[in-house]
């Protein structure tokens, strides 16, 4: 096997050679899926072993190499790096961390060898955030010793595709009632009983399949992964590090956003100079910058602290922190670029386009952001609670994600928090928390010789976003729904009759 530095030039060139290739015919931008030739050239390079342990024939498991390897493949296709992370985040990594030697053994040799893949099937129509309260059930058969699995997943990433699917379940107690833990099985896609009942025409994301699934498995005692807790906790440890992970697919994106903005706006004539002439214009392109800063504060922060064995079930406030932002600025960056591309980005086959429609799930599946940005606040205020302290600056300056990030906010920061507030204030506080500690990544990044006058920019731009969410945070005027909304509100009916 080569090297990995030796993998991710070819696999870079490669890919170049792929999409430049398919951008020139314009064959990939309104195609569904993939073709078989492009997919089987990019498996041959073997990017999933970048996932994989030396052991088990991959390149080590080394985190920093696989958001290297998503980074790569994102530069030039979010759809494929997203393809690459449900396999790597969701499939491999949990099997290596709970699968049996057996179930490892068999996987890994095919995902590497004969470019098989895998994907994760939690959500189901009536279940989504809620997902511990899924319908999916799981009975074990003692006389035939395997696990019959029922149920109906839907929007799992490689429907009708994947060669394996880690199955999401919950067992059955002696009354035939649903249990609250959640029980994870390795169902090889070969043995049958997953049927695809409908295909779905996802807005963006066209390189992936999603449908919904009818599920009818049985799998061997052998491929049910064994949590080292609860199943809940398992759960956990795979949803932070598929979080964590995230700014690997985020990395080559913004880096492309990036390029893109500035190649335009230093080419495009308007009023007889260059967009980047405008300070308006210059506003929105330091933005995508600060973004690309941030992601590589945050890439550095995963690489560093989020080795593979490492358990990151209590990596709540990270993980949530660092998903949710960083999928904010990917939406942001691609609506930006689209700004400034005028008419000519508002095209599916345009980079600016497309890029809008693949990165805005991001902010929706593996935990709406509105949903994590609560949670990082009520993780916050526990913590505060547990201190005694109500003081949020004085809590930040001494926790240890914000310890350096809080001294730029020391003014807006320093009141008593009042912890019996409204959701929206709740998520809006978790939206400046969130950017204070992408901030704290920031700063590390710098320390440690990243270019210094874009972390100089990023900074001020985070500084900006914060005391503004901040300000709309402090105020008290909540808005509500007008449930009777029809009533006297046509403005056309309100119009003076015409005088004949
Ligand atoms: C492109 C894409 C890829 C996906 N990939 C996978 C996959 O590979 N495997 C898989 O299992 N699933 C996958 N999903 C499913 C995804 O994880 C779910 O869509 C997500 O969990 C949200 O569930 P839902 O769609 O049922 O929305 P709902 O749970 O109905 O939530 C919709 C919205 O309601 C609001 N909301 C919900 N609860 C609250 C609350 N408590 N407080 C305030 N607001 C709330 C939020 O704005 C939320 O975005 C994917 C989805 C998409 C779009």
């Amino acid at each position: 096997m080569i090297d990995f530095d030796s993998f991710l030039k070819e696999y870079r060139e490669k890919l170049a050679n792929i999409f430049k290739k398919e951008h020139e015919t314009n064959s990939d931008a309104l195609d569904r899926g993939i073709c078989q030739e492009s997919l089987s050239t990019i498996l041959s390079s073997k990017p999933l072993a970048a996932f994989i342990e030396r052991e088990h024939g991959g390149f080590g498991g080394h985190t920093g190499e696989a958001l290297s390897m998503l980074e790569a493949s994102s530069y030039e296709s979010l759809p494929l790096s997203l393809m690459m992370g449900i396999n790597g985040a969701l499939f491999l990594q949990p099997l290596a961390n709970y699968g049996s030697d057996e179930a490892k053994k068999e996987v890994f040799d095919r995902v590497i060898n004969q470019g098989k893949m895998g994907g994760l099937m939690i959500t189901e129509p009536d279940y989504g955030s809620e997902a511990l309260k899924m319908q999916t059930s799981v009975q074990f058969n003692p006389n035939e010793q395997y696990y019959a699995v029922k149920g109906t997943k839907h929007w799992a990433g490689l429907t009708g595709m994947a060669d394996y699917w880690i199955m999401t379940a919950r067992e059955k107690n002696g009354q035939g009632e649903l249990t609250r833990d959640i029980s994870f099985f390795v169902h090889d896609s070969r043995k049958g009983g997953i049927e695809v009942e409908e295909y779905y025409n996802n807005l963006g994301l066209y390189m992936l399949p999603y449908g919904r699934n009818q599920v009818d498995i049985k799998v061997p005692e052998s491929h049910k992964l064994q949590p080292k807790g609860t199943g809940i906790t398992l759960m956990l440890d795979l949803l932070h590090r598929s979080r964590l992970q995230f700014p690997g697919m985020g990395m080559g994106f913004l880096r492309r956003m990036m390029d893109e903005a500035m190649t335009h706006c230093r080419e495009r004539l308007v009023g007889g100079i260059n967009l980047l002439s405008y300070d308006q214009v210059r506003s929105r392109v330091s933005k995508i910058q600060s973004y690309f800063t941030v992601c590589s504060a945050m890439c550095n922060f995963t690489a560093t602290n989020v080795p593979l064995k490492h358990n990151t079930a209590k990596m709540d406030v990270e993980a949530n922190a660092i998903k949710s932002v960083l999928t904010d600025y990917m939406q942001k960056a691609s609506q930006s670029l689209l700004q400034l591309t005028g008419a000519k980005g508002y095209r599916l086959d345009h980079i600016a386009g497309r890029s809008t429609v693949d990165s805005r799930p991001f902010q929706i599946f593996e935990g709406s952001n509105d949903i994590l940005y609560q949670q990082i606040t009520e993780s916050i205020m526990k913590a505060m609670r547990k201190m005694k302290n109500a003081n949020l600056y004085e809590f930040l300056k001494d926790y240890h994600l914000t310890t350096n990030a809080s001294d730029y906010f020391k003014e807006v920061l320093n009141f008593e928090l009042d912890t019996k507030m409204p959701q929206r204030k709740l998520v809006e506080l978790g939206q400046a928390l969130g950017r204070i500690i992408s901030m704290e990544f920031t700063l590390k990044l710098g320390e440690q010789g990243f270019n210094k006058q874009l972390i100089e920019q990023a900074i001020i731009n985070v500084q900006d976003e914060v005391t503004s969410i901040l300000t709309q945070f402090k105020t008290t005027k909540l808005s509500d729904v007008v449930d009777y909304y029809q009533e006297e509100s046509s403005w056309f009916s309100l119009q003076k009759q015409p005088a004949i």
